[in-house]
């Protein structure tokens, strides 16, 4: 039985005061050992230590939302996965669609993050999907393919992994995968991954889904077969929304 996991990805939203108040909120409503299924948090750099620092009696996972794939030297404005443990996370959040369309993070780049992470003994939430166009033209499977394959090259252990299906026209948009159309996605990532490393870890790989899940519809995308929890965006700087849609995991 695969633990679900619902992790809250804040992106470039919030102060640190307005980080901690809101960590504060949800981790007095996560608490400790009440919960069946993993819960994160993944505030801006800026915030992420102060955070940790608040939620640190409480089950949350501090989570990143990225990490540069050396862990020191000259490359201004980046933060290294050594960094990041050393502050107290335990997940990071890698090739968010938004950081492959704006910022070049290319499934090789991706890749060397995942290894870098990993390595300094991040669990990693690697994020895939495809745009409208690629749905459009019909090759969704072979581009999430290429992002699993190519994103996970040279990984040998895939304990530490979660993969997130995150479509990207349903992103911030409001439109939803239907939970047929993720959970037949979700099934081909296992499919993949079991190609790629066996039945049995692909068997206790969790697959989370992303793009616009609320309280509405998590429910029902929770309950797909294949589908172990939820990648948050706009909904997880709400606390009640964002604990409705853990509770829908939980
Ligand atoms: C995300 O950014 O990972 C995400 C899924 O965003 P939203 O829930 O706002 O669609």
């Amino acid at each position: 039985m695969r633990r679900k996991i619902v992790v809250g990805n804040w992106k470039m939203n919030n102060t640190v005061a307005e980080s901690l108040d809101l960590a504060t909120e949800i981790a007095e409503k996560v608490g400790t050992g009440s919960l069946s299924c993993e819960v994160g948090i993944a505030p801006s750099f800026l915030a992420l230590h102060e955070v940790g620092k608040v939620i640190e009696w409480s089950d949350i996972r501090l989570t990143a939302q990225n990490c540069h794939y050396e862990n020191d030297g000259a490359f201004t404005g980046e933060v290294s996965a050594r960094m990041l443990a050393a502050s107290g996370c335990s997940y990071v959040i890698l090739g968010h669609s938004e950081r492959r369309q704006y910022f070049g993070d290319t499934n090789i780049v991706v890749n060397r993050k995942v290894k870098k992470a990993l390595e300094e003994g991040l669990k990693v939430i690697l994020c895939v999907g495809e745009t409208l166009e690629e749905r459009e033209g019909g090759v969704t499977e072979s581009i999430i393919t290429g992002q699993v394959v190519e994103g996970l090259s040279g990984v040998s252990d895939i304990s530490n992994l979660v993969i997130a299906y995150e479509p990207v026209w349903a992103i911030g948009t409001g439109k939803t995968a239907s939970s047929a159309q993720a959970q037949e996605v979700h099934a081909s990532i296992r499919a993949t991954v079991a190609g790629l490393y066996g039945q049995q870890a692909s068997e206790h790989l969790r697959i989370q889904y992303g793009g616009s899940v609320k309280p509405s519809n998590a429910v029902e995308l929770f309950g797909m077969p294949d589908i172990d929890g939820g990648l948050i965006g706009g909904a997880s700087l709400n606390t009640a929304d964002f604990m409705a849609i853990v509770l829908a995991a939980c």
